[in-house]
This record gives structure tokens, sequence and C-alpha cells, in this order.
């Protein structure tokens, strides 16, 4: 059974049936899925989330699918790290890595929004999907498409990532490169969708697609004992997970089990692709689009969405946004491993470098709980570090050879 009343234009607030429509008709304004907060009041509790497997469909009342979940049954719940080593190299005292490099079925939390999207699509009765991705959407679509037995149109960049061109291909759908970025792949899709009967899971399903980003919110609130960090710094791309996070605390605060909320929410962008980030500086809700230039592909969106209600939630929320260069990625993703052994693509890099730059200019308090989002692993990425690592050490077979080296390092 569902909990959903419908889906609500965010602007103009019209009620919508729930079909495969994204934009309102009169003002076009995105849509949005609306709940019945008082059922699932009634129907949802801790003892129940505790008692199921622990994927994301524990949460499956805030979700916006009717019958059992068709794919991704095993996504989600991904670990929470503290991360103690870390938090005394950038000097401040409760850290947490929300680590979705892990557990992932393609290793990114593109897999939590693609397993609503296309349990989702199921539901609709579509036999294709389809997706316009900046890499890890082409990768979680191409996967777990041919799980759920679609057929599957994959729209590109021509220009991304060799490892996540490899990745998608091996799941053998159809890989279209398109000569553009990532905002001219999405234009060409928004027309393919108008015209083809077909899931485009950000595009005509993205009100539900969206909606799975909403568990890695409800995971971090579990998984520190139903509390809410003070901070939580989420990477943007679109903008759209930053305002589903914040949408899942709320949720939960609205339902009961959280008892207080009072989080600030920070977005984390690269500098050669910060629309959001610098409208937030520069005290603005308008999103100057822009042309990304920036190694952290998967957040090359040079037009969000969704920049506009991020920026809402940061303003609303007290928090705040950063962005940093190339080379601040790719440190923190060699800090980030070498404090907490965990790999994180460049989009992890992003996260934990505009945190450092928040501590540094006293945004984000030393004192307080502060969650980073590492929403993807560093294999899918490994090109972003050619260069940037020491060699191994190279020596002849014998014990001699490698007792030079323990002297060289003493
Ligand atoms: C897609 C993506 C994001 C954020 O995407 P939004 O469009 O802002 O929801 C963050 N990290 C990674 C690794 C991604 O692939």
């Amino acid at each position: 059974m569902s909990h959903v009343k419908g889906l609500k234009c965010r602007e103009c607030s019209r009620d919508y049936p729930v079909e495969p429509i994204y934009v309102c008709e009169f003002c076009f304004g995105p849509l949005e899925v609306v709940y019945d907060y008082e059922s699932i009041k009634k129907a949802l509790d801790i003892q129940k989330i505790l008692s199921r497997p622990t994927s994301l469909w524990r949460y499956r009342e805030l979700l916006p699918i009717d019958g059992d979940p068709k794919v991704g049954l095993e996504a989600g719940f991904t670990p929470l790290v503290k991360a103690d080593r870390l938090a005394k190299k950038i000097g401040i005292d409760e850290l947490y890595i929300k680590d979705d490099t892990v557990v992932h079925p393609t290793l990114s939390f593109k897999d939590r929004v693609v397993s609503v999207a296309l349990s989702k699509a199921f539901e609709f009765g579509f036999d294709t999907v389809a997706c316009a991705s900046t890499g890890n959407l082409a990768h979680s679509v191409s996967a777990q498409g041919a799980a759920g037995g679609f057929r599957r149109f994959i729209f590109i960049p021509a220009s991304l990532e060799p490892s996540k061109i490899q990745a998608s291909l091996v799941y053998n759908p159809y890989l279209v490169a398109v000569e553009g970025n990532y905002d001219e792949v999405n234009r060409l899709c928004s027309e393919i969708a108008n015209k083809y009967r077909w899931a485009f899971v950000n595009i005509n399903i993205r009100p539900f697609y969206a909606e799975g980003s909403k568990t890695q919110g409800y995971e971090i609130i579990e998984q520190l004992g139903w509390k809410a960090p003070d901070h939580v710094v989420v990477p943007c791309a679109s903008g759209s997970l930053l305002t589903k996070i914040w949408k899942s605390f709320q949720e939960l605060h609205k339902i009961g089990i959280l008892k207080e909320l009072d989080t600030k929410v920070f977005a984390a962008q690269a500098t050669g692709c910060s629309p959001i980030a610098v409208a937030i500086k520069s005290g603005s809700d308008v999103i100057k689009p822009v042309k990304p230039d920036t190694i952290a592909k998967s957040l090359a969106i040079g037009n969000p969405a969704d920049g506009f209600y991020a920026t809402r939630v940061i303003h609303d929320t007290g928090g705040w946004g950063a962005d940093v260069s190339d080379q601040e990625i790719i440190d923190a993703i060699k800090l980030l491993a070498e404090t907490e052994g965990i790999f994180a693509e460049t989009a992890g890099g992003v996260t934990l470098a505009s945190a450092i730059n928040l501590i540094k200019s006293g945004k984000i308090k030393r004192e307080g709980s502060t969650v980073l989002c590492i929403t993807g692993n560093g294999l899918k990425t490994k090109e972003a570090l050619d260069g940037h690592l020491l060699k191994p050490f190279r020596i002849k077979p014998t014990l001699s050879n490698f007792e030079e080296i323990l002297k060289a390092i003493d």
C-alpha cells in the first residue's frame, strides 16, 4: 500500500495524479510527490524499521511505490563511519562519513534513486528506461536496468571518464555519447522524452526518482541513534540530493521519529562548476548557468534543475556553500584514503575539501557533529589521480635491496 497522495507543483501547488509527468502544465514548475504523513505516522515506527532487512526499502512507507519493490532490492544501508583520525586532521570534534562508496550495486549513491525510479517505471508498465547522465547514473541505469529486464538507452557527454564509460558498457545498454556537455545532453533527452514513451529516470520519472535520495538522510538519522547531525555537507550537481536530505530529516521529524531537528545544510561544489555555491555566497537564489570545467565530472551540471531549491534549503537552515579547486579535490581524495581507508571518487574529494574550507572559514563550528556525504567510489574516476600518487618502490628480489628501502625511509 502506498501513502502517496499525488503529485504537486512546487511553485503553484496545483495537484496532479500519480503519472510519469514532471512539470506543471500551468506554470512549468517542477512536480513533487506528496504523502499522507498522518497515515505514515500510524504505519511506521522505529521498531518496524529495525525489524526489516538493511536496505533502503526499510523506509518504504516514505517512498513512492505501490507494491513490492522490483529493482534494487539490495541497495542502500551503507556505513556511517565515525572518522576520528580525519576529524583530528581537519580540526573538528565529531565527524562522520556517510560512505556511499560501498554496498550499492554500482558503488555510488545513484543506486538509491535508480532503485526507486525503475521500481516505479515497472509499476507504470514501461519496457524501456533511459537517462541523461554525468556518469554514475549511466552506470546505475545500465546495471539495474539489466537486472530489471528493461531495454536501456543511456545518454552521456562524450568527454566522460573512460572508466565510467566502460563500467556502463559491460551491461550492454544502448550507450549514446553526445558531443556536448551534460546540459546539452539533458536538453536532447527532454526532446526525446517528449516523443518516445520511455521512462527517462531523471526527466519524466524525476519526481519519483528524486525521492530515492531521501534514503541517505533516513539512514544518517538511524545510524546516529535517531538524532540529526548539527551539520551535513552535501555534494551538488543538480542540487536534488541536498534538497532531499533535508526533506528526509523534516519527514522523520514530522512523523515523530526524530525528536529534534536543528541541522545546517552545506553545499559542496567544484570551482569549475559552482553555480549553487556562487549564488549562496552572493546572497542570491538566482542561479547563473555556467559551462563546466572540472575533474569532478559527476557534479558537472552547469544549469542545475534544483539549484534554486537547494539555495533555499541552505538559506533556511543557516548553512552555506563552498567551492574547491581540482588540486584541492585530489588532495582531499588522498587525505580521506590515508586517514580513513575510504577511496572516494572526485565528488567525494569535492565534499571533503569543501568541508575543510567551511571549517577554516568558521561556517562549520569545531563543536557539534558533522556528516560528510561521500557519494561515489574512487575506482570510478581513477584517471583523476594519474600523476598525483607516489610510485611503488621497485627492487630486485633480494633482502639487501629491500633493506635499502628501509634505510631510506627511516
Ligand atoms: C549525481 C551525483 C551527486 C549529486 O547529484 P544531484 O543531482 O545534486 O542530486 C553527488 N555525487 C555523485 C557521485 C553523483 O553521481
